[in-house]
């Protein structure tokens, strides 16, 4: 007995739709589906791809536009004008913020995330004890990594290392630094190693947020990465230096990252808002150079970061629409690299993330979203709905929009669209 059967269902790589049969919050499957299913929905042709995987977001410090006066125009000051705001952070404040990311991120089909959760003596465990809450809770929607993670340094703030070792034991999921908001960024990315090694945990930089190439710590984070045997453990979000090199140096990094199994996270929306603001003429783009990256093999993931607060002032927690942003602001506008996009909000953070039996093959875990269109790419050109999304193998979201178009006639018209 079969749990689900989607019938139709229309994959990124097969001409003809096919149907996928579900049993144990697996796909068990691909083809036309046998035996009988406890529910058989029929998707009619519409594109199917696996879970969206957010694989960069701060939920503690989300929706803050309402309490934080004063609009930052560097990461430095974004930083100074969140802390402000983190001093008055309580649990039930952080938690209900949280959750109404998480009530938009999951409608538009995501069914995995990493959190970075910020863990330091201003804040205390107060981010994760919340956090943590709110994993559990969410879990049959989606599946939250915690990311213990030191914003404010772990040098310059003393007590900050015992509290992310406090984290770990808690239940975080992985440790993550920021190395160029500290004293000294060598000993900053060695204590997060030491931590990832002590506790057998991925590690995931914030790093070289800068529009010159100043400090290109990534390069310790490769040494230390190889050093320590954590290949494909290790993720970089920004690194938006790194697209100021000369393009020599650009491809040496590029093919180090590579060999490291480092994969890089782009920020596109908190990068393009905080980038550039020395420029008066010709303000560049300040994104990390995400078709060399592809092209020399690093995974690049594409995520929200920041949902209203000093560091981006949009954000709607839908993966999605950073493919439509990514596409013309990294000139990514043909079918084939607007797949690149789509595989940067699936596949690739997937890899990054470590996600086991992740896809649309059989074994793989049943996390799904139907889509209302037939393409990948129009993903990106069009941002179509949702129609459903599954999760471990259960329909957890359903969407239907109605629109009565009155304008068109005295006998009103309806349409239904996605
Ligand atoms: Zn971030």
């Amino acid at each position: 007995m079969l749990d689900l059967v989607l019938r139709n269902c229309r994959l990124p790589e097969r001409a003809e739709p096919v149907d996928l049969a579900i049993a144990d919050g697996r796909i068990v499957a691909v083809g036309p589906a046998a035996g009988t299913a406890r529910e058989a929905l029929d998707v009619d042709g519409r594109l199917v791809t696996p879970g969206l995987v957010e694989a960069h977001i701060h939920l503690d410090k989300a929706l803050l536009t309402d309490r934080v006066s004063g609009s930052a125009g560097t990461a430095a000051e974004a930083i100074r004008l969140t802390g402000q705001a983190k001093r008055g952070f309580t649990a039930a404040d952080i938690a209900a913020r949280a959750r109404r990311v998480l009530d938009m991120a999951v409608p538009a089909g995501t069914t995995s995330m990493r959190a970075h959760v910020e863990v330091d003596p201003i804040v205390g465990l107060t981010g994760m004890e919340a956090m943590l809450a709110l994993k559990r809770e969410y879990a049959p929607a989606l599946d939250i990594q915690l990311c213990a993670f030191a914003q404010e340094g772990i040098l310059q703030t003393p007590g900050t290392e015992t509290l992310l070792r406090r984290a770990l034991e808690m239940g975080a999921d992985l440790v993550g630094g920021c190395p160029y908001n500290d004293t000294d960024a060598v000993r900053h990315i060695e204590i997060v190693f030491a931590l990832a090694r002590e506790f057998g945990v991925d590690a995931d930089f914030h790093v070289d947020f800068f529009d010159e190439p100043e400090h290109l710590h990534v390069r310790e984070i490769v040494r230390q990465t190889e050093r320590l045997g954590w290949q494909t453990r290790v993720a970089v979000g920004h690194l938006t230096e790194l697209a100021a090199l000369p393009l020599a140096e650009q491809a040496a990094l590029t093919a180090d990252l590579a060999r490291a199994g480092i994969g890089v996270i782009s920020l596109p929306l908190t990068d393009l808002y905080l980038m550039g603001r020395g420029d008066e003429r010709n303000v560049r783009r300040g994104l990390t150079p995400i078709r060399r990256l592809l092209e020399a093999g690093v995974p690049v993931a594409l995520a929200s970061n920041n949902i209203q607060n000093p560091f981006t002032p949009t954000g709607t927690a839908d993966p999605a629409h950073l493919t439509f942003v990514g596409a013309v602001a990294a000139h990514m506008g043909t079918p084939e690299l607007m797949r690149e996009l789509v595989a940067a909000i699936t596949t690739y953070p997937a890899r990054i993330l470590n996600l086991r039996d992740y896809g649309c093959a059989a074994g793989c875990r049943a996390d799904l979203v139907v889509w209302e269109c037939e393409r990948p790419e129009e993903i990106v050109t069009s941002l179509p709905a949702r129609r459903l999304v599954v999760k471990t193998g259960r329909v957890s979201v359903e969407h239907e929009r109605r629109i009565v178009e009155r304008w068109r006639s005295g006998n009103a018209r309806e349409a239904r669209r996605g």
